[in-house]
């Protein structure tokens, strides 16, 4: 007998049952923000960061107002602007790529790999080559992202951004948690970035985001950078200025702090967000199991973690496929429709040599199901049965 249909609605993300867990505690949280008085960097921004660079096995951890602004701070503290190179990939959240021109750079689009969904290594290589060769942008920085939860091949990213002197950031706004041999992005990035947008595997009750660095000075100009280039000690030291620092402006900065209200809420999701993570996990591999002979189930490279931000397929009848599990009530989106370089306003940026073929294939056959840490047997059992029985009623 086929799993029967669950009484409730299913939920792709259900940010309710984490309430249902840990409400209580969350809503006390709140409260004694508010009640404290101290809104803005109160004691828990800076405790929340000591734990998120703690997770993230990092060096420092500042906290930013969303993870758009957590790419846009880098860029800002190297100073790219008007002729440099920010090679990202194009199959990823607009976001990723929206910020370089934001600076003044320019977008260098570069494809992914077909099974990881991620930024190929040996098409950056080429592209960085065609990049030199062609002559007019002058190659900076490599953007990568942890699409879907699983990180990018950092150790080859970062070996191809060490042989022409280019910065990488790991955009972990999906992957925060995600791990390859037992490490975090940042042991191979120069930065990594991440969102606490609520529907993130790692998300607040609004906006938030964060960067990590090993690197001392990055960490001191970001600082500065999202206190509207704020003095810093070694800014002072060199100033020579004998009033509050606080108004010594020393830098072009802007306003890019993480509320305390969500600093609070952010701990107490950060104390259950390793359990959570074996709970994603759980999900995919009974995904994994029931799926694998109906449709083509996500990869992990090895001894890679995924923090499951998505449970992404693919299928060649897409949206049969989607329009199949609607009629059953469970439903499914489709990240993503449009490839960033085939939407207006990027169309004028270059692509990698060849073109971004698997990324333009992946935006017709990737569907990714409900995915949460709470998604329980029986109403995943319901959903598993709804993708084997398309074709096959
Ligand atoms: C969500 C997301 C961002 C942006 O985060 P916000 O907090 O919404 O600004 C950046 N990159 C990727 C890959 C994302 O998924």
């Amino acid at each position: 007998m086929p799993p029967a249909k669950p009484n409730n609605p299913i939920a792709f993300i259900d940010l309710q049952a984490q309430r249902r867990r840990i409400g209580p505690k969350l809503n006390d949280a709140v409260i004694a923000a508010i009640e404290s008085g101290a809104y803005i960097m109160g004691p828990p921004v800076k405790e929340l960061e000591s734990k998120l660079a703690n997770f993230g096995q990092a060096k420092h951890c500042l906290t930013c107002a969303n993870g758009t602004e957590a790419l846009v701070l880098p860029l800002m503290a190297w100073e790219v602007g008007p002729g440099d190179a920010v090679f990202c990939p194009s199959f990823t959240f607009a976001a990723t790529a929206e910020i370089v021109p934001l600076v003044g750079a320019s977008c260098v689009f570069v494809d992914v790999d077909g099974d990881t969904f991620n930024m190929s290594p040996s098409h950056l290589e080429a592209t960085i080559k065609a990049t030199l060769r062609e002559g007019t942008l002058k190659p900076k920085v490599v953007i990568a992202v942890c699409l879907f939860g699983q990180p990018a091949n950092y150790p080859a990213l970062r070996e191809i951004c060490d042989r022409y002197g280019l910065k990488l950031i790991a955009d972990s706004a999906q992957g925060f948690g995600g791990t390859l041999k037992g490490k975090h992005p940042t042991y191979w990035a120069d930065c990594t970035t991440t969102s606490f947008f609520p529907a993130k595997p790692l998300g607040a009750y609004g906006d938030g985001g964060a960067v990590l660095t090993d690197d001392d000075l990055l960490a001191e100009q970001l600082v500065s950078l999202r206190m509207h280039g704020q003095a810093g000690p070694r800014d002072v030291q060199n100033a020579n200025f004998s009033h509050e620092a606080k108004y010594l402006n020393v830098r072009i900065g802007m306003n890019s702090r993480l509320d305390t209200v969500q600093a609070a809420v952010l701990l107490e999701k950060l104390a259950i967000f390793p359990d959570e993570l074996a709970a994603r996990d759980a999900v995919a591999a009974r995904y994994g199991a029931g799926l694998s002979n109906a449709v083509s189930t996500p990869r992990l490279m090895t001894e890679a973690t995924s923090s499951w931000a998505q449970y992404t397929i693919k299928t060649d009848r897409r949206d049969d496929l989607a329009a199949h599990l609607k009629s059953m009530g469970v439903p499914a989106m489709v990240y993503y429709p449009i490839a960033i370089h085939k939407q207006i306003p990027y169309a004028k940026y270059p692509l990698g040599p060849g073109g971004l073929p698997v990324t333009e294939s992946l935006t017709q056959k990737v569907l990714s199901l409900p995915m949460h840490p709470y998604l329980e047997p029986d109403v995943q059992d319901y959903i598993i049965h709804a993708v084997n029985s398309f074709g096959g009623d």
